[in-house]
């Protein structure tokens, strides 16, 4: 399929480049001493992802350890309350831990493995990331360190005690703000002093060359999962698919299966408070082209050019940019972007649980409001949701913040 000049039946093959651009997104702006690090696990991958060894043992886990493949579940109160389009999810809240994060943390953990490495290192902000690193390096007998500010450490006991459990070493962190932004640099320094035996593994898809990559591919197993399932259970494809965008990585993994198809397809991003800097995390939305973190993309900026405070009610959703793929994909016209607040977040949270029986991570809640807000515009047809993640994370906190409904 042909879209604005792009030849989709050859996509993956052609994008990224061997540099890493999403046409003028992404690449790798990292200090010299990281560029021989980023090419050695750009080198491992490209040899490991044709080796049927490797593809054998991640199918493996997939299945016996994770789960997979989640079913997609059609949801039939919910649609039969909005009219005649039908609506349905792919459960990625089935998957282990709850959550697409460790679709693309397991992949991670096999390549360090791979590699020879012996120490998995990352950052975490509420501690998402975190769970399903550790989670990983436990299967695999791996180290694990992750660096998380001391703010972020008081206000996500659980994860906290998860990864703690699992074995993980929670490095914190106390200097500035001592939030997700520190700790990135913190775990960004660790790495340079520990490449020879370590591996850093990037929790979306984001940052230097090969991660945008590498993290799309191993979440793909979702879009080519949810694409078969769905043609089998409906005989066609979806007439639109929609997942939120935070760094964007289940959208990646939904979308990628689709993208060759006439498929509309909506990436979601938050809305938070308003449209004013700093309420909202709506990086594709409201953002400009700019460097951070080590690649190209659009993002949220401060009168000083670097990167700004975002607000959203979703922390997994709390990031002033987008991988640079969205961007490409964004100036392309190939998916579509627009934005959900948190009041439309937490209704749909609630309508979700009260009429499917379905708890939804508040990041994934934006996508269930924009599918609900798709089908009362659309006269008829289906609609697919990724259902990123499971909601238990978040009951403290709606309960608090927002009560009953
Ligand atoms: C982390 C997280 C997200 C946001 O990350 P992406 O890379 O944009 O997918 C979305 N949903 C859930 C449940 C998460 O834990």
């Amino acid at each position: 399929m042909k879209y604005n000049g792009i030849e989709f039946d050859t996509y993956f093959k052609n994008y990224p480049d061997e540099n890493g651009y999403f046409g003028k997104y992404g690449g790798a702006y990292i200090p010299d001493e990281l560029k021989k690090a980023m090419e050695e696990i750009n080198d491992a991958y490209f040899t490991i992802c044709k080796s049927s060894k490797f593809i054998g043992e991640l199918r493996k886990i997939r299945r016996e350890f994770q789960g997979r493949p989640t079913p997609i579940s059609y949801l039939e109160r919910l649609s039969n309350s909005l009219g005649n389009v039908q609506l349905y999810a792919k459960r990625e809240d089935l998957n282990h831990t709850g959550a697409h994060k460790l679709n693309h943390c397991m992949g991670e953990a096999l390549l360090a493995k791979y590699m020879g490495k012996k120490k998995i290192i990352a950052e975490t902000g509420a501690g998402q990331h975190g769970v399903a690193l550790a989670t990983a390096a436990a299967y695999f007998g791996l180290e694990c360190d992750i660096y998380m500010g001391s703010v972020d450490i008081k206000k996500q006991a659980p994860n906290v005690a998860r990864m703690k459990i699992l074995g993980a070493n929670v490095v914190e962190v106390t200097h500035g703000l001592a939030t997700l932004k520190e700790a990135v640099d913190a775990a960004f320094e660790a790495y340079a002093r520990e490449y020879k035996t370590a591996i850093y593994c990037i929790g979306s898809v984001l940052g230097p060359h090969p991660f945008p990559m590498m993290v799309r591919d191993f979440q793909s197993v979702v879009g080519i999962e949810a694409r078969a399932q769905f043609l089998d259970m409906t005989g066609e494809l979806p007439d639109a698919i929609v997942a939120c965008v935070g760094g964007g990585s289940n959208a990646m993994g939904l979308f990628s299966g689709f993208l060759n198809d006439p498929v509309d397809i909506y990436g979601i991003e938050p809305l938070g408070r308003g449209t004013a800097l700093g309420d909202h995390a709506a990086s594709l939305q409201y953002g400009t082209e700019g460097i951070m973190h080590g690649f190209n993309s659009i993002m949220l900026k401060d009168e000083n050019g670097d990167p700004a405070p975002v607000y959203s009610v979703a922390s997994g959703l709390d990031y002033p940019s987008s991988g640079p793929e969205h961007a490409f994909l964004h100036d392309l016209g190939r998916v579509k972007y627009d934005v959900i607040n948190d009041e439309e977040t937490i209704d749909a949270f609630f309508t979700l649980a009260r009429l499917e029986g379905i708890i939804p991570a508040i990041e994934s809640a934006h996508a269930v409001a924009y599918g609900i807000k798709l089908a009362k515009q659309m006269k008829k047809g289906s609609v697919l949701i990724n259902l990123s993640g499971r909601g238990d994370k978040d009951m403290d906190y709606i309960i608090e913040n927002y009560g009953i409904r």
